[in-house]
C-alpha cells in the first residue's frame, strides 16, 4: 500500500535551512547567521513569560486582544485590523492559503526571502521571481512580472538578505501599479532598524491592496517564542481569521510579546546600538576590500571576489567559532550575510575577518 500523493507543488519545495548554531569542537560560538538580537530578549518580556508560564494548563486567548491592543497603541493603528501569527511566517502562509491556488502566481524579488516561494508552493501557486538591480528591488521589474493570475506580491523592505531598501514613493508606485485583485505584502521584519520608516503601515491603513507583516523575532528579541503580526484592510483580516488556528499563540508567547511591544526603551537602545555597530562593521569590511552596500537592517551583506573566496572566508570564520550565512541558496554564492552583533561581537568578527585576509 502506498502513501497518498501530496498536493501539486509541495514536492517542489526545497527544505528551508535555518542559520547554523553549532560548530563541532567549539564552545564559545558567535552566531551571526539568523539576525537575532545580540542583546537577547527584553527583561520585561522574560518576566512576563515566567508569570504566564504558571497558567500553562489553561488554553490561551483566541482573539489576542491584549497583544493587539499593545500593538495598536504603540503604532497608532486600529486593533481590529491587526492579526497575530506564529511568527510572521504564519501570516505569510495564511495569506497564501487564503488567496493563492493552483494556476495563481505570486511575485517576489529574485533575491527575496526564501519563505515567499515556499509559502506560495505550499498553497499550490507558482512563484515568479523579478530581477533586482544591483541588489535593490526593481519596481518596474516587479510590476512587469505581474499578470492576470498574480494574487500576491511579497517584498521585504528593508530586504533580506541584501539589507537594501526602496523609498516610500517606490512603494506607492508598486501599490498603484498592481493588477486588480492583487495584494501587495510589505514584510517589515527589519523596519525597526531603518530609521523612521513606518514600514508601510500608513499605506496599509488607507489602501485595501496593501498589507504589512511585522515580527517579534528580530528587534524584539523573541525569535524562540514565534510571534508576528499583520495589518491590513478589515476584509483581509476577516478572511485570514477564518483559517487561523484559534489557539495559534501560547499564553507565554502572548504575554512576552505584549511586554516587549510596550518596552520602548529596550527597542530604542537596541536600535541605537545596531546603528553604531552596523557602521563599524560596514567600514571594517570595506577596509578589507569587500563590497558592502549600506544596510538598513541588523545585518550586512559582504561581497567577495568569487564564490571560492566567500566559501574560504566562511570556513575560516567557522574554525574560529563564528557562524555567518553563506547565501548560495539565495543566488548570491559570492556573498556572506553577517548579523550585526554587539560591540564585542563586531570586534570578534572583524578580527576573525582580518585573520582570514592575512592568511
Ligand atoms: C526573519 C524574517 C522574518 C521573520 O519571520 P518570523 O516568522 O516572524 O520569525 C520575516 N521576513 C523576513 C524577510 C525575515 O528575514
Amino acid at each position: 500500500m502506498q502513501a497518498p500523493a501530496p498536493q501539486p507543488g509541495i514536492m517542489e519545495i526545497e527544505l528551508y535551512q535555518g542559520g547554523a548554531s553549532k560548530v563541532p569542537g567549539v564552545e564559545d560560538v558567535l552566531k551571526l547567521s539568523s539576525n537575532e538580537n545580540p542583546h537577547g530578549a527584553p527583561e520585561s518580556a522574560v518576566a512576563a513569560a515566567r508569570e504566564a508560564a504558571g497558567a500553562m494548563h489553561l488554553y490561551p486567548s483566541t482573539d489576542h486582544a491584549g497583544l493587539r491592543r499593545a500593538i495598536a497603541e504603540v503604532h497608532d493603528l486600529d486593533a481590529a485590523r491587526v492579526i497575530c501569527g506564529v511568527g510572521s511566517d504564519e501570516v505569510l502562509h495564511l495569506l497564501c492559503q487564503a488567496y493563492v491556488g493552483p494556476g495563481d502566481e505570486v511575485v517576489h524579488p529574485a533575491q527575496g526571502f526564501l519563505m515567499y516561494p515556499i509559502a506560495t508552493r505550499a498553497a499550490g501557486g507558482t512563484p515568479v521571481a523579478a530581477a533586482e538591480r544591483d541588489r535593490v528591488v526593481d519596481v518596474d521589474a516587479m510590476l512587469a512580472a505581474c499578470g492576470p493570475r498574480t494574487k500576491l506580491m511579497f517584498l521585504a523592505n528593508p530586504a533580506n538578505p541584501t539589507g537594501t531598501m526602496i523609498g516610500g514613493q517606490d512603494v506607492v508606485r508598486l501599490a498603484d501599479g498592481l493588477p486588480e485583485g492583487c495584494l501587495l505584502v510589505l514584510d517589515g521584519a527589519y523596519v525597526e532598524y531603518a530609521g523612521d520608516f513606518d514600514g508601510g503601515l500608513g499605506l496599509a491603513g488607507v489602501r485595501e491592496n496593501v498589507f504589512v507583516t511585522r515580527t517579534f523575532s528580530k528587534m524584539y528579541g523573541l525569535g524562540g517564542l514565534r510571534v508576528g503580526w499583520g495589518y491590513g484592510a478589515q476584509a483581509v483580516i476577516d478572511v485570514l481569521n477564518r483559517i487561523r488556528g484559534p489557539f495559534n499563540l501560547s499564553n507565554v508567547a502572548l504575554a512576552a510579546a505584549e511586554a516587549a511591544m510596550r518596552d520602548r526603551d529596550f527597542v530604542a537602545r537596541c536600535a541605537e546600538d545596531n546603528r553604531v555597530q552596523r557602521a563599524r562593521l560596514t567600514e571594517g569590511l570595506r577596509d578589507l576590500g569587500l563590497g558592502v552596500d549600506a544596510s538598513e537592517a541588523n545585518f550586512v551583506l559582504a561581497r567577495f571576489e568569487n564564490e571560492a573566496a566567500a566559501r574560504d572566508c566562511d570556513a575560516a570564520l567557522k574554525a574560529q567559532g563564528i557562524i555567518v550565512r553563506h547565501l548560495a541558496g539565495y543566488g548570491l554564492p559570492h556573498c556572506l550575510r553577517m548579523t550585526v552583533g554587539d560591540a564585542a561581537g563586531v570586534t570578534r568578527l572583524l578580527e576573525g575577518m582580518a585573520a582570514w585576509a592575512r592568511a
